[in-house]
């Protein structure tokens, strides 16, 4: 077995749900952990349904009941972030195990998932009631940020324990008591975050975490009338249901959805920049974030120079299991994800695009090794797949554009709008783009993503709310208005 489960330090010491301030026992094993890298099974684990579900909702709805002051929460969040810091290398392995991501791609998730928690406890402070500075109808009147309820947190597989980290941050600092639903094909970063939250000694109820049959579990949290917030991060397909499923209960949602983020670069721009934060932009995770560059729009006049400038960058990446500190590139989640990328890369080929590097690879048989290769498709249309779904693999197809008004129409032609990169060294050009691009995220003459510090979220389809900063705590808030007489 690859990881040690049995030395006392272990964050996975019980694999299971977490309900009510303890570890559930189960000998049914039914839910396999696999290494993308490998195939093989890293950990067999119990599953849990509709059953496990209700009682953590009413463990947390129970503890929504004795609220904990702030000054205390904020202890919490600096507790956690201290043991990421404290178990940086061993979450780090749970990460790159279950998900493959190269290991120091996973050491920098633990880092911005800490950061995370650090910026919750910073800004708890600015959840003070406020007092209306005037009087009207001669009362004075203050507003308090209640806990909304119970906050249901469905999270998905490409950043396994920072996608948890921007939720439970947020709950855990607005008073708000939490159920947690990871994604079945990386639960083991989030049974490692609770071995942490158990020992931390908040009241019983407050963290609880189930996994196993998602549709069974997301139907209790839409209908427990004690769940208030469903913060969900995954697909759109699974945001719209549950969105649906819970409209008659009149819910919360903060939705973090699909992307299909266009990465810009004008003829003026500085194009070994541009190839250099394309590189650290769309390769992280291989490929599988929500943020990452799907398509790329090249000005034409430059397009043949950009291409070099790639292909000498992408034919030296260098792909491998995460846990090799040499490897750049690890293996896709799974098979399904694995044949969608050959699916879309067929498509372009198919259709007249150039493989400029990587021909595209046939799907694995079974549920062997993941790895995709670095692939660079010149010369593609935006009538292709690949321009218009998410691609989810280490594939940037290379869309040529003439001029200023063409790039801004296709960019914009996509349901989603969460991340956009913007490459120019006009300012005017870049202040007249950015106004028109619906996106909730843009980067200028960068590749950067999301920080802790800043509110993050899409726009049209790619989702509702934000994560991250103040607006990621006040999520999991209720304005409470209170009028006192003079
Ligand atoms: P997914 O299939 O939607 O799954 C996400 C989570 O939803 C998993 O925990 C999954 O559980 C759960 N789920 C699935 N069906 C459900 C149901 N009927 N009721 C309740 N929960 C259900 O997405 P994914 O494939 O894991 O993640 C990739 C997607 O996430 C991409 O579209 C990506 O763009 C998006 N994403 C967005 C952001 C953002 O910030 N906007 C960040 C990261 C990823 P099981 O795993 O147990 O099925």
């Amino acid at each position: 077995m690859p990881i040690d489960i049995n030395s006392d330090d272990s964050l996975l010491r019980s694999c299971s749900a977490y309900i009510n301030g303890a570890f559930i026992t189960s000998t049914d094993k039914n839910l396999s952990v696999l290494d993308p890298a490998t195939g093989e099974t890293l950990l067999e684990l119990p599953t849990f349904g509709a059953g496990e579900a209700t009682a953590a909702v009413q463990a947390a709805s129970d503890a929504l009941e004795r609220p904990v002051p702030a000054t205390e929460r904020h202890r919490w969040l600096e507790a956690i972030a201290s043991a990421h810091t404290k178990f940086r290398e061993q979450l780090a392995e749970i990460i790159t195990l279950e998900n493959g991501k190269p290991i120091a791609e996973a050491r920098g998730e633990v880092d911005y998932a800490a950061a995370f928690y650090r910026e919750a406890a910073f800004r708890i402070s600015e959840l003070e009631p406020r007092t209306l500075t005037r009087t009207p109808q001669s009362h004075i009147w203050t507003t308090h940020l209640r806990p909304a309820g119970v906050a249901a947190l469905i999270t998905p597989w490409n950043f396994p324990l920072a996608m948890l980290a921007k939720k439970v941050s947020g709950a855990l600092a607005a008073g708000a008591p939490i159920v947690v639903k990871p994604a079945e094909l990386t639960p083991l970063s989030a049974i490692a975050l609770f071995h942490i939250l158990d020992t931390l000694g908040l009241p019983k109820g407050t963290a609880n975490l189930v996994f196993g049959d998602a549709p069974a579990i997301g139907r209790v949290f839409c209908e427990h009338p004690a769940v208030r917030v469903i913060s969900f991060t995954g697909s759109t397909a699974v945001g719209k249901l549950l969105s649906a499923q819970a409209a008659p209960y009149v819910k919360r949602m903060a939705l973090e959805l699909g992307g299909n983020a266009p990465f810009i670069v004008f003829e003026d721009a500085d194009l070994e920049n541009a190839a250099d934060q394309l590189m650290k932009n769309k390769f992280r995770c291989a490929g599988q974030t929500c943020v990452c560059t799907n398509r790329v729009y090249i000005q034409s006049s430059v397009a043949d120079r950009f291409v070099e400038l790639l292909t000498r960058r992408m034919q030296d990446i260098k792909v491998g299991p995460g846990m090799d500190p040499k490897t750049q590139l690890g293996p896709l989640i799974g098979k399904a994800g694995f044949s969608k990328v050959h699916e879309l890369v067929s498509d372009a080929l198919n259709h007249g695009a150039e493989a400029v590097l990587g021909r595209g690879a046939p799907p694995p048989p079974g549920d062997g090794p993941m790895f995709y290769p670095p692939t660079l498709l010149d010369n593609v249309t935006p009538d292709m797949r690949c321009v218009k779904e998410e691609i989810f693999g280490p594939v940037i197809p290379l869309v040529r554009f003439e001029s200023e008004e063409e790039v801004v129409i296709a960019a914009n032609a996509t349901e989603y709008g969460l991340a956009a990169y913007l490459f120019s060294a006009d300012k005017q050009r870049c202040d007249r783009v950015l106004s028109r691009l619906r996106f909730g995220h843009v980067a200028v003459n960068s590749g950067a993503g999301p920080t802790p510090e800043a509110p993050f979220g899409g726009m049209k389809q790619s989702g509702i709310g934000r994560e991250g900063g103040i607006e990621g705590i006040l999520e999991f808030t209720e304005q409470q208005t209170v009028a006192t007489p003079l």
